[in-house]
C-alpha cells in the first residue's frame, strides 16, 4: 500500500525548494515501487544489496536507485553496473572498491560520505578527521565522484538536538566544499532527513531526504 496523497504533497513542497525526494522502499514489494513510479516518482532508496538487485531486474530501467544502507566492499560489484548514488560510504577501502568496480563497468559512480552526527553506537559513519583524510587522498579515484555528505540524526524527541546535528552536517559540507571541492560543482548534496525529521533537516540545509514509512507505511521485518 502506498500513500499517494502524502507523496503528492511532499513532491509539491520539495520541488520548488530543490529538494530531492528519495522514496525508501526497503522490505516493500516491487508492486509498491511500480505504483509510485506510475505516479511519477523516479528516485528510490534501498538498504540491502540482494533485495536491490532483485528489484532492479524487474522494474523500469530509468529508476534512479540510491543505495542508502551500510555497504560491504565485497558486495559493491553487484550494484556497480546500475547504482545511481551510494549514500553511506564510511571507509577508504569501500571507496577504493567502488572506484575499481566503476572502472570495470566503464562508469563514473557518484557517492556521498557518511558523517557521524548522532549520539548512538548503532549508527555508522566517519568523524571529521576521517573524512578530511579520505578527501585529501581522492586524486587517485578516477571513476568515483564525491558529491557530498549523508547523515542520520539521533533518534530522539529532543528537536533541538536533532536540529543541531543537522546543522553540524551542513556546516561541515560547506567547510569541505571550500577547502577540498571548490572546483567541483557536483559537490553539493546534503542527504539528511527521514519520515520523522525531514522538516528539520530541510530547514538546516538538506537537499535530499530519504522517506520510507510516510510513503509506504510501517515496515514489517521478517522474524
Ligand atoms: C530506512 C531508512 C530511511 C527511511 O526511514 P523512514 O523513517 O521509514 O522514513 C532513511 N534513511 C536510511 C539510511 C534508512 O535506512
Amino acid at each position: 500500500m502506498i500513500n499517494l496523497e502524502v507523496w503528492k504533497s511532499l513532491q509539491q513542497s520539495f520541488t520548488p525548494k530543490g529538494v530531492t525526494l528519495i522514496a525508501v522502499s526497503k522490505t516493500k514489494p516491487a508492486s509498491d515501487i511500480q505504483d509510485l513510479y506510475n505516479a511519477g516518482q523516479r528516485d528510490f532508496g534501498e538498504n540491502y544489496v540482494q533485495e536491490l538487485v532483485e528489484k532492479q531486474a524487474i522494474l523500469p530501467s530509468d529508476i534512479n536507485w540510491h543505495f542508502i544502507g551500510h555497504l560491504q566492499s565485497n558486495k559493491v560489484k553487484y550494484i556497480a553496473p546500475f547504482v545511481h548514488l551510494i549514500h553511506a560510504v564510511d571507509n577508504a577501502k569501500l571507496l577504493n572498491e567502488i572506484n575499481k568496480q566503476a572502472l570495470k563497468n566503464n562508469r563514473i559512480i557518484d557517492v556521498l560520505l557518511q558523517y557521524y552526527i548522532a549520539d548512538e553506537e548503532t549508527k555508522f559513519g566517519m568523524d571529521k578527521a576521517e573524512i578530511k583524510e579520505l578527501v585529501s587522498n581522492k586524486v587517485a579515484l578516477t571513476n568515483v565522484r564525491i558529491c557530498g555528505l549523508m547523515g542520520m540524526a539521533t533518534n530522539t524527541d529532543d528537536l533541538n538536538k536533532v536540529r543541531s546535528e543537522f546543522a553540524r552536517l551542513h556546516a561541515f559540507l560547506l567547510e569541505l566544499k571550500a577547502n577540498y571541492f571548490a572546483n567541483n560543482p557536483e559537490f553539493n548534496k546534503c542527504s539528511m532527513g527521514m519520515s520523522g525529521d525531514y522538516e528539520l533537516a530541510i530547514a538546516e540545509g538538506s537537499n535530499m531526504v530519504r522517506i520510507g514509512s510516510l510513503l509506504f507505511g510501517n515496515r514489517v521485518y521478517p522474524a
